[in-house]
């Protein structure tokens, strides 16, 4: 049976009931984290809470617990859920909380809503990572606070099912000429040998994969940089891939319908890619 923690309980998944009063549901005031669990070991967890409080921060919603606080409850939500055999995600969600006014403006004194429950992450198939995906390129309709993990998630949404109406994986978009991110991952390219990613900014999400991605390029001696990527930079790439932490690195072979490089996934994604296997792999084996 599934548990899930909910307002510092853990209970079963069907007894998890919020009232229709939460701000959560009725204006998508919240914030959200996904965290991968690697062999019940929570991955790179201080960078997740460290988001976690920059988005909290970004909303004005205090941060309901403690790191120490989160980890013990996270570690307790794995452990009640049997999750080291294999890996999980853990989401985690934090409301602004139920008032009994609909009211747009902050109800004074009211308890933020905590949830967090762990599912068995469900990764592409190994013959996906070899062949690549596609995917399109479409206008950046969102907000300008890209930067917060909002759950306000209507136009990622509506992007993304974009791409999936044309066939496609993800979409890619782009910011008056200029790359920002995908609907659901973080955007790498390789133009001329070098490895490159847009700059942290408030158009995209600080993706912890990103981060790993660079650090992994650098450790192994990669040219890697952060550089602005116009529209054109992005069809001229020689290798494009998508980072994230339920995908981790998905090499793009198609955009737009045209072939990206030769078409398949290129030499730099494929040593990214085992760089990263080797890092969960040590990560799974550390105590
Ligand atoms: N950008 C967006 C808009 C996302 O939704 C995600 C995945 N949550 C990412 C980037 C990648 O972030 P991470 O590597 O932390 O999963």
């Amino acid at each position: 049976m599934k548990s899930v923690y909910l307002n510092g309980q853990l209970l079963p998944e069907e007894q998890a009931l919020i009232p229709v009063t939460d701000r959560g549901f009725l204006f998508g005031d919240g914030v959200y984290e996904i965290i991968p669990a690697y062999g019940g070991k929570l991955f790179r967890l201080d960078e997740h809470l460290d988001r976690l409080q920059n988005s909290l921060d970004g909303v004005r919603i205090g941060n309901p617990h403690s790191v120490a606080e989160w980890q013990a409850l996270l570690q307790q939500l794995l452990e009640a859920n049997h999750t080291s055999e294999s890996d999980y995600s853990v989401y985690l969600q934090i409301t602004r909380g139920s008032a009994p006014r609909r009211d747009h403006a902050f109800p004074q004194d009211i308890v933020p809503t905590v949830f967090a429950s762990a599912t068995p992450i469900i990764k592409p198939a190994d013959e996906i990572y070899r062949q690549g995906v596609s995917a399109i390129t479409l206008e950046d309709t969102r907000w300008k606070q890209c930067h917060i993990k909002a759950i306000t998630l209507l136009p990622n949404i509506l992007l993304r099912q974009q791409a999936v109406d044309a066939g496609a994986a993800e979409a890619i978009l782009l910011n008056e000429g200029y790359l920002t991110e995908g609907a659901a991952s973080n955007v790498f390219i390789v133009l001329k040998g070098e490895i490159l990613t847009p700059f942290k900014s408030p158009e995209l999400l600080p993706g912890i994969t990103r981060d790993v991605v660079l650090e992994l390029a650098q450790q192994n001696n990669l040219a890697c940089r952060e550089a602005q990527i116009s529209t054109q930079q992005l069809h001229e790439a020689e290798e494009i891939w998508i980072t994230s932490s339920t995908r981790e690195v998905l090499a793009v072979t198609l955009l737009d319908g045209q072939l990206v490089g030769d078409g398949k996934p290129g030499p730099l994604w494929s040593s990214i890619y085992t760089y990263y296997q080797a890092f969960k792999k040590q990560l799974r084996q550390t105590a």
